[in-house]
């Protein structure tokens, strides 16, 4: 038996509550549609389970992979065999600290995140509200819109860090965040537990008129209606990705079926049936047509995995340091 056989059965056996899919067809959980399956996709039920069964996995020297939403990941359709998804989808705890700032663990939605902060008469999230992601995925990527990022409103992150199994809770400015990146994306194998969040008093309901305001520009303005995963490019130095892919006249352009968005040159829509080869065929089309049109480089923001793609973790196992948090982030037992 291969080190992720032994270490799938480990988990069915040490932790045999957890939810453990196997051969899970990963476009049942990817905001595209796309994706072929899995070998084992596991739903920690909180921190706790989940710093254990890193552990699990680090003892057969297996990384997690970490999954959000998934609204910014294009599976392939071959699957994924040599792969650990550890979901965050239960890790669902959020409320206000007693110095009035939240507290919410990674798969809190952001949509929930913005709505509960609104209700709590905090503004600041306002933007994140039609965000489809989760915390986790957000801080990962620092996810931002009409001029908001995550960096402006996270006071601090609590993240697993899987090389030496250590927690460490991470302030603001230590987080590395820029544009769609973070000190957590450029470093391998921290996993984000939650965060908290410094926001500032407001009415609720301006809070909320606010919201909706930019909720009706996305709907106005976005292709909702159809499978994506958002900005398909990151925004080049000086320039807008979807101007440049209008003004190279790719709109409506399509491969198998993807398609780039008749309604935002910047979205690549999944028109129905389209595979993770259309998409990439498609990508890359548009790259190289960019790229002699004008020079510029288009650089993909939507993470794309390759069919052999796996994770190893080769680092020292090393005892759990102990932190104080703001917050439970999963107590030691
Ligand atoms: C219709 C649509 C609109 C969008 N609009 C915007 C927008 O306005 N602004 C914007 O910034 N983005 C936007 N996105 C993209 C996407 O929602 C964001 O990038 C979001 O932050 C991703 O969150 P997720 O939970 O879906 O992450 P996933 O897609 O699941 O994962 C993204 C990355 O984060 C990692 N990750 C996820 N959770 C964790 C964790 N707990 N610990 C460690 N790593 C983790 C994954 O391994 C992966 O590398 C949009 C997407 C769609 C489909």
């Amino acid at each position: 038996m291969d080190q992720l056989e032994q270490a799938i059965q480990a988990v069915k056996e040490r932790l045999p509550g957890m939810k453990l899919l196997e051969n899970e067809a990963m476009s049942a959980h990817s905001s595209f549609r796309i994706g072929g399956p899995v070998r084992a996709l596991a739903s920690p039920s909180d921190v706790t389970g989940l710093t254990r069964l890193c552990d699990i996995l680090k003892e057969f020297k297996i990384a997690p992979f970490m999954l959000g939403n998934g609204t910014n990941i294009l599976f392939p359709d071959e699957g994924l065999k040599d792969l650990f998804i550890v979901s965050t989808e239960k890790l669902q705890k959020i409320f206000l600290l007693p110095d009035g700032a939240i507290y919410a663990e990674a798969g809190v939605s952001l949509s929930r995140l913005a709505a509960f902060a609104q209700e709590n008469g905090l503004k600041g999230l306002e933007f994140a509200g039609g965000i489809p992601g989760t915390l986790g995925g957000g801080c990962i990527m620092n996810a931002g819109a009409y001029g908001g990022e995550l960096k402006d409103v996270i006071e601090s992150v609590v993240y697993l860090f899987v090389p030496d199994q250590g927690l460490y809770e991470m302030a603001n400015e230590n987080c590395a965040f820029g544009y769609r990146t973070s000190y957590f994306q450029k470093t391998a194998g921290c996993v984000i537990l939650s965060a908290v969040f410094r926001l500032e008093p407001d009415e609720p309901q301006a809070i909320a008129a606010k919201m909706q305001e930019l909720s009706e520009k996305r709907r106005t303005k976005q292709p909702l209606d159809l499978p994506s995963a958002g900005s398909a490019f990151r925004r080049p130095e000086g320039h807008y990705a979807a101007a440049l892919i209008d003004e190279a006249g790719l709109k409506g352009y399509t491969v198998g079926g993807a398609q780039v968005s008749e309604k935002h040159a910047g979205f690549v829509v999944n028109r129905g049936g389209a595979t993770s080869h259309d998409v990439y065929d498609l990508m890359m089309h548009v790259r190289n047509t960019v790229y002699r049109n004008t020079g510029v480089f288009l650089e993909p923001e939507i993470i794309i995995l390759p069919p052999d793609y796996h994770l190893e973790d080769n680092g020292p196992a090393v005892r759990r340091n102990r932190i104080t948090v703001n917050g439970p982030a999963g107590p030691e037992k």
